[in-house]
């Protein structure tokens, strides 16, 4: 297995004829190898083993791949202008590639609107800019070919880091999403109230510095180098350019893992400060180091992150340690965003509760005859809700009814398709927490909007006119928005969908409960039971995608491998629409896209036979109709036992008729000139 077929170089011609089952089988065994090597601390098998990948072949093909055809940002250019690359382009790149020449083409800077902070990360596909996002934020954008050789190394240096990364960091890592940071923070205060820290860094990915970052990468020569050179990388900004001095470059494949690397080692810093410190249980006896640790938390998304505890003093001093701690990698708090409060009471004039990725999470005081118990049974006055926050949901109405602005003239169905795409998205995203109400109250906003739309449409005419065009009972449910083929989702009935399932199990009043992550697990461990039973209960999968991968057992039915979570998967119609598929699930299937591009190449074979087959059918029926219009009785007549066409189509077509001066004679008289019949 690693000895990578330097003797394939010939023989492989084409893109598709990359095998690439083995190819994935090969480069992720490697990678567990890796991973493996880090957990037991053997510096000199991770330095040989990932030398073995990025020398291979199939590493250098799955890098390719990933940047040129799964990528989301495939199509923005770097400096070089080049977009996408053809199948040819693609493969000769696999031969070129090279990752570590110690050089890096400079970037190039796109500015786009910076996200408010306590905004969900992951954005809907069509982004409305409101009057928060004024600020903006550079990224800069490599060359395709660069891309190639970060992705490249990010598969080498992710399983090392993987196996080192704190249990309580989830921001860009695979198997990992922000749900899971939610699910900590609701287990770190479910049956406590807490003092908390809500930090926000200053500029963090523009201020780490270089050295230290490369210090901590801790990796061999001809790497550090390369890493050197992307982060110095210059940047080009229209027609100017800037050197880099600071910062990791926002926009690269490697820059969020570079980012995490940088910021890895805060909550051991934090746990064994802790750990130092005389606490005391409750009754006055001194604490156990294992509870110590166990009463701070700290929980990091990317440069967004909480530290809680129960003691003020524990907290303000635990600010001062974490600042010291960021200084040293050149960084600092931003102090009017950083605040400490209560999640229970007021603080200092600070509300209590505070906003993390979008979700507000504070502590309610609950009546008399609904507290909650502890797991020792004393009562507790207040419960914990987490909820989707209120700059959150003004933007997401915002960004709904600038759409139903904007489609004033379009038709129903294209209204409907648009807001279901965002409206999924965003009620997936908040299903887990308390949300209920704030759904219900969206609904209710966005009926509203809709009415105006209506309105807008025909101002002459009445409700009585309007309702029934627009709006339908559908199974119990009034006043559903629809055309009659597709209807807008509600909020809500998403929301109950989730909450039914978990109720027949016996659960009351509860919406979905989320599984959080195992703190120690990585994807690389190598288990596919674990990881792909989790992959389908991901908060941003949609049931239809989820539906089709437990029916194929988490495997692609193209390539036979197993979904991973940095794959992207997209749903094909079997036999295609346009050959005469219907949209049920029977004809449904979930593959991989850059299976789905190939299965969509081989459809057009398909789609044309199909079509052909059409054409010729139609043809078909036109001549039957033709002769059947033809022999049809009231063309013909039987005259002297003799059929006779009485009239035909065309006008100046030369035709016979009976003579109808002499009916009695059988012979029949042309139009043309000359003799008859003799
Ligand atoms: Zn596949």
């Amino acid at each position: 297995m690693s000895k990578l077929p330097h003797d394939r170089k010939s023989k492989i011609e084409y893109w598709q004829d990359i095998p690439w089952k083995r190819a994935e089988k090969v480069v992720f065994s490697l990678q567990r190898r890796i991973y493996q090597a880090s957990q037991r601390g053997d510096v000199k098998a991770i330095r040989r083993l990932q030398k073995l990948l990025l020398r291979s072949f199939f590493a250098k093909a799955i890098a390719v791949r990933r940047v040129t055809q799964d990528n989301q940002g495939k199509k923005t250019a770097g400096i070089d202008g080049i977009k996408s690359l053809n199948p040819k382009q693609r493969l000769e790149l696999v031969y070129t590639l090279n990752p570590l020449t110690g050089k890096a083409k400079s970037v190039r800077r796109v500015w786009i609107p910076k996200p408010g902070k306590g905004s969900r990360p992951l954005g809907g596909s069509l982004r409305v800019r409101t009057h928060q996002e004024d600020e903006k934020r550079p990224l800069g954008i490599p060359t395709m070919e660069d891309r190639a050789r970060q992705c490249l190394v990010k598969l080498a240096l992710e399983p090392e880091w993987e196996a080192r990364f704190e249990p309580n960091s989830y921001g860009f890592r695979p198997g990992r999403s922000c749900q899971d940071a939610i699910e900590a923070i609701f287990n770190a205060l479910r049956y406590k109230t807490a003092y908390v820290i809500d930090a926000d860094i200053a500029k963090c990915f523009d201020k780490i510095n270089h050295n230290i970052l490369l210090k901590k990468l801790n990796t061999f020569p001809a790497m550090r180098r390369q890493i050197k050179a992307w982060l110095t990388s210059e940047i080009k900004d229209g027609f100017e350019l800037f050197p880099s001095k600071e910062g990791t470059p926002q926009g690269g494949v490697i820059s969020p893992l570079l980012a995490n690397i940088a910021l890895h080692g805060l909550e051991k810093c934090l746990k064994t400060w802790i750990r130092g410190k005389t606490l005391r249980y409750p009754n006055g006896r001194t604490m156990a180091l294992k509870h110590r640790e166990q009463t701070l938390g700290v929980i990091r998304y990317a440069d967004d992150f909480v530290i809680i505890h129960k003691d003020i003093e524990i907290i303000k001093e635990a600010k001062e340690i974490t600042k010291t701690w960021l200084s040293n990698l050149g960084l600092e708090l931003k102090p009017e965003k950083t605040r400490i409060c209560h999640t229970f009471n007021w603080h200092e004039k600070e509300k209590p509760g505070f906003d993390f990725l979008g979700f507000n999470i504070r502590h309610y005081k609950t009546g008399r005859h609904h507290a909650n118990k502890t797991t020792k049974g004393e009562i507790k006055p207040y419960t914990l809700h987490i909820k989707p926050t209120k700059e959150a949901c003004l933007k997401h109405y915002r960004e709904i009814s600038l759409i139903i602005d904007r489609l004033k003239a379009a038709k129903q169905e294209v209204l409907i398709s648009k807001l279901n795409s965002i409206i999924r998205g965003w009620s997936n995203y908040y299903r887990y927490s308390v949300c209920s109400e704030i759904f219900n109250k969206i609904d209710y906003q966005i009926f509203w909007k809709l009415k105006k739309w209506a309105d807008k449409r025909h101002p002459n005419k009445t409700w009585k006119f309007k309702k029934p065009k627009y709006w339908k009972t559908i199974e119990n449910n009034n006043w559903v928005f629809t055309n009659g083929k597709s209807s807008l989702i509600k909020h809500k009935k998403n929301y109950d969908e989730t909450k039914n399932k978990t109720r027949k199990k016996g659960r009351k009043n509860q919406g979905e409960i989320f599984k959080k992550v195992q703190d120690v697990r990585s994807p690389y461990d190598g288990d596919t039971i674990y990881w792909s039973s989790r992959l389908g209960k991901h908060p941003n999968m949609p049931t239809s995608k989820a539906k089709l991968l437990k029916w194929e057992d988490g495997k692609c039915p193209h390539c036979g491998l197993n979904f991973k979570h940095e794959d992207v998967m997209e749903i094909d119609h079997i036999t295609p629409r346009k050959a005469g598929g219907g949209s049920s699930y029977k004809n449904l299937q979930l593959l991989h896209r850059h299976c789905h591009d190939e299965k969509t190449r081989e459809d057009f074979k398909l789609i044309a036979e199909y079509q052909n087959r059409k054409e010729l059918e139609k043809q078909h029926n036109k001549s039957i109709k033709w002769f059947n219009d033809l022999f049809s009785q009231e063309k013909w007549k039987w005259i002297n036992d003799t059929p006779v066409l009485i009239s035909v189509r065309d006008k100046n077509h030369v035709s016979e008729e009976p003579y109808e001066v002499k009916v009695s004679r059988t012979v029949l008289k042309t139009s043309r000139r000359g003799d008859s019949l003799t």
